[in-house]
């Protein structure tokens, strides 16, 4: 079987419901999408994403470069064909190449799927059948209210979660245990409250404010520092009990192993867009399995969900609030979730279907993003 053809499409959309954090404030999703045909007959769909910026570029290398370079490829070498992308843009360093290359990956292995007419989840190890998830809001907006944050994760756990992930870091730290203390009520026993301050903090104010942290019993608390600072994490490890959670801003196992080394992390939340794809994704949860480490990756709750399944430390996955595919409208199935927990589907391959007519209603157009593009980083 040889890749015979390759089609992208890309598309920008706004979340499903506004996101903001202590860091960002997000304007638009950029999706990319990659149609991978064979000579066989046999077809896979990729797909990868950015958050605000990059979609044209990561577009453009898929169709100028790597489509061309994978093209005649047997897509069942899943491991030569990642490595001859990896090589080949290995000097645009780490970032758009690794999301670019992801896409054709996650094609590449929805075809193997077909030819084997196994699920994703099986073919990737096979560990388990279902998976808890939490729910994850991205809600810290400046007129956002307790009673607001209350009246959310009550809703949550009247759908059946018991765990949640909000965002801190609030600029009074007083507000952030407020916010903690709502939250773990509205919840009640048995649930879990995890933090996330995507990288808020210095290395200093970390020291002086999770300590704090820590005497509320959370599941963990989320990239509280800037995602270089190796050391910095290792320190204030080495200052909680809190588990520290970080890997969404990582791009290789190599920079997941050197967190593992300093002992800088509990939980790795590799994301399967970031990081080049369900290929390089397998190799970083069993590096984290060596570390005795679990892996809890960071949104595509649909992909996710089968990788999760298939590693032997998988922990949980993330459903992030106006952020799944099936809510922002791109694929025609959603995730079957009952009582906080996900069951991964039987169609062959990763059994996404994506809904071409809502992609290409909100086509990621250059000119438009040219003379709009404000960003939301604070
Ligand atoms: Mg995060």
């Amino acid at each position: 079987m040889k890749i015979a053809s390759i089609v992208v499409r890309a598309c920008r959309l706004p979340p499903a419901s506004p996101w903001e954090d202590a860091t960002n404030k997000v304007q638009g999703l950029e999706f990319v999408f990659v149609e991978l045909a064979t000579d066989t007959g046999l077809a896979g769909f990729g797909l990868t994403y950015t958050v605000d910026i990059g979609g044209t570029a990561i577009k453009a290398l898929i169709e100028d470069y790597l489509g061309p370079l994978v093209i005649g490829m047997d897509p069942l070498d899943y491991e030569a064909v990642w490595t001859r992308m990896n090589r080949q843009s290995r000097r645009l360093g780490l970032g758009v190449n690794a999301m670019a290359t992801a896409a054709i990956d996650v094609a590449v292995w929805d075809i193997v799927g077909k030819h084997y007419g196994a699920p994703l989840h099986r073919l990737v190890g096979g560990s388990r059948t279902a998976i808890p998830v939490y729910v994850s809001e991205i809600n810290l907006r400046s007129d956002d209210t307790l009673d607001d944050l209350a009246r959310r994760v009550a809703g949550y756990r009247a759908q059946g979660y018991r765990m949640a992930k909000i965002k801190i870091g609030r600029d009074d730290p007083e507000e952030d245990v407020a916010r903690i203390c709502i939250a773990q009520e509205k919840l009640g026993p048995g649930g879990r409250v995890m933090v996330d301050l995507n990288q808020k903090w210095s290395a200093a104010e970390a020291l002086r404010l999770a300590p704090r942290l820590d005497a509320l019993d959370l599941g963990w608390i989320e990239e509280p520092l800037a995602y270089q600072d190796v050391d910095g994490h290792a320190a204030l490890r080495r200052a909680v009990r809190t588990p520290i959670a970080l890997g969404e801003s990582l791009f290789s196992r190599e920079q997941v192993l050197a967190y593992l080394k300093a002992g800088a992390v509990d939980v790795v939340q590799a994301d399967v867009a970031f990081v080049g794809g369900v290929t390089e994704w397998i190799r970083i949860a069993h590096l984290a399995q060596a570390f005795g480490k679990p892996v809890a990756p960071h949104y595509m709750m649909e992909l996710s969900l089968p990788l999760l399944c298939g590693a032997p430390n998988g922990f949980m996955l993330e459903n992030v609030i106006g952020g799944s595919l099936a809510e922002l409208g791109l694929v025609a199935s959603s995730v079957g979730i009952v009582d906080g927990v996900a069951r991964p589907g039987a169609a062959p391959g990763h059994g996404l279907v994506p809904d071409w007519a809502a992609i290409e209603a909100a086509a990621l157009r250059p000119d438009e993003v040219r003379a709009g593009f404000r960003g939301g980083s604070k």
